[in-house]
């Protein structure tokens, strides 16, 4: 058979690297920690790598190769390495690049725990991070000093769901010759691939859409292969492996990600757009509503605009609690790109870490709710949000 040229739909089904001889059409589960050698030559040569193969899971597996093999497909990277989690991937990824005394930039707002990497563990290293708002790309350079090694940024981002200009990070970062590392986890593959605008690696938390279902944690950077040579490196000493369990349920999620997402995109604009006509609502983010301030960027990277809609209800912390009190049918849960829509109070639980003013940098307030759309009737959907914004 030869090669032929795919569209994404058919590289997230047709990805397939792994095979026994029994020519299975679904790939099997590789569960073994390792993998035998027929006399001291192969397994000289094998360690000394001077052939691919398995050695031992925590280095690789074929369910974690053929889950890599399938996200590189997609984002159209050239290697990756997988991780028990998304935090796997973003503390490995920088401890593999970095060295004591560099400095990253950063987009202020970014996932709680990896705030939490930036301001308490990072500088134990002596590795710090200037922060720059979602809203002043252009402040970068002024924060750039001679130690800096790495821009940093989620698009859209968590929870604020603010949009960054990839393609303008991308000349930055190519300018003052510095890496740039994207954290794709809120537009997974399918809507976003930030390698084309120019970023060196691509992190995600496979645990939200990518895995789709609520069911397994993974994570994944992919990107140059030189980059992925020095964190895989450090992977193999440090022990941050996907099981391969994990990997192969991930795989197969991959193969209904498009569909999925479609829908989830779908159902999160119809609320959007409902939330924002809402009396007991004071405002609404969603990067394809043109009221999103970013509006025209992410028309301009993304397919469509995502599963995550931010609003904040009318009445402050008490009215935000009757809300939730008041939810029948979504899910309470700090989780997000399940098939079940899901409700979350950031100033509570995701990002309580934050101080006040840390919060307010990164746009929460106390009355923001982060709601995950899922893959419930749009209609009932609406149904429960609505009647939980009345009882307020
Ligand atoms: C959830 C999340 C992470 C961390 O992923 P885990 O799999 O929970 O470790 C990182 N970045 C973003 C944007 C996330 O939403």
């Amino acid at each position: 058979m030869t090669k032929q040229n795919n569209h994404f739909e058919t590289n997230a089904v047709r990805t397939q690297t792994e095979k026994t001889q029994f020519s299975e059409h679904s790939t099997p589960l590789y569960l073994t920690s390792g993998f035998v050698f027929e006399d001291a030559e192969e397994m000289r040569a094998a360690f000394a790598e001077e052939k691919e193969r398995n050695l031992y899971s925590r280095f690789s597996n074929p369910n974690t190769t053929e889950f890599v093999d399938k996200i590189c497909k997609l984002e159209g990277a050239e290697d990756g390495y997988a991780f028990a989690t998304g935090m796997a991937a973003v503390f490995s990824t920088f401890a593999a690049l970095l060295n004591a005394g560099d400095h990253i930039v950063s987009a202020r707002s970014v996932f709680g725990s990896t705030h939490t990497l930036f301001t308490k563990y990072f500088p134990k290293w002596n590795i710090e991070t200037s922060y720059f708002k979602v809203d002043e790309v252009e402040k970068i350079e002024s924060l750039i000093r001679p130690s800096t090694k790495i821009i940093y940024a989620e698009s859209p981002t968590n929870p604020g769901v603010d949009v960054l200009d990839l393609e303008l990070l991308g000349e930055i970062a190519k300018k003052h010759d510095l890496l740039l590392v994207i954290d794709n986890c809120f537009a997974t593959p399918y809507l976003q691939n930030p390698i084309t605008f120019g970023a060196d690696l691509v992190i995600h938390s496979a645990t939200k859409l990518i895995d789709g279902q609520g069911r397994v944690l993974g994570g994944v950077t992919v990107g140059k292969k030189e980059l992925i040579r020095e964190i895989y490196l450090f992977s193999r000493n440090t022990g941050p492996a996907l099981s391969s369990f994990n990997a192969w349920v991930l795989s197969k999620s991959l193969e209904t990600l498009a569909v999925r997402v479609d829908r989830h995109c779908e159902n999160a604009l119809k609320l959007a757009s409902f939330l924002e006509a809402h009396p007991k609502v004071n405002w609404v983010k969603y990067p394809f509503l043109k009221s999103h301030p970013q509006y025209e960027v992410a028309k301009k990277q993304m397919k469509l605009g995502g599963n995550i809609v931010a609003f904040e209800v009318k009445g402050g912390v008490e009215a935000g609690k009757t809300f939730f009190d008041s939810i029948k049918m979504c899910s309470l849960s700090a989780n997000l790109g399940d098939t079940r829509t899901i409700v979350t109070h950031p100033a509570s639980t995701t990002h309580s870490k934050l101080v006040d003013k840390d919060k307010q940098a990164v746009g929460i307030t106390n009355g923001m709710v982060r709601c995950s759309v899922g893959l419930e009737h749009i209609e009932d959907i609406i149904k429960d949000i609505d009647q939980a914004l009345k009882s307020i």
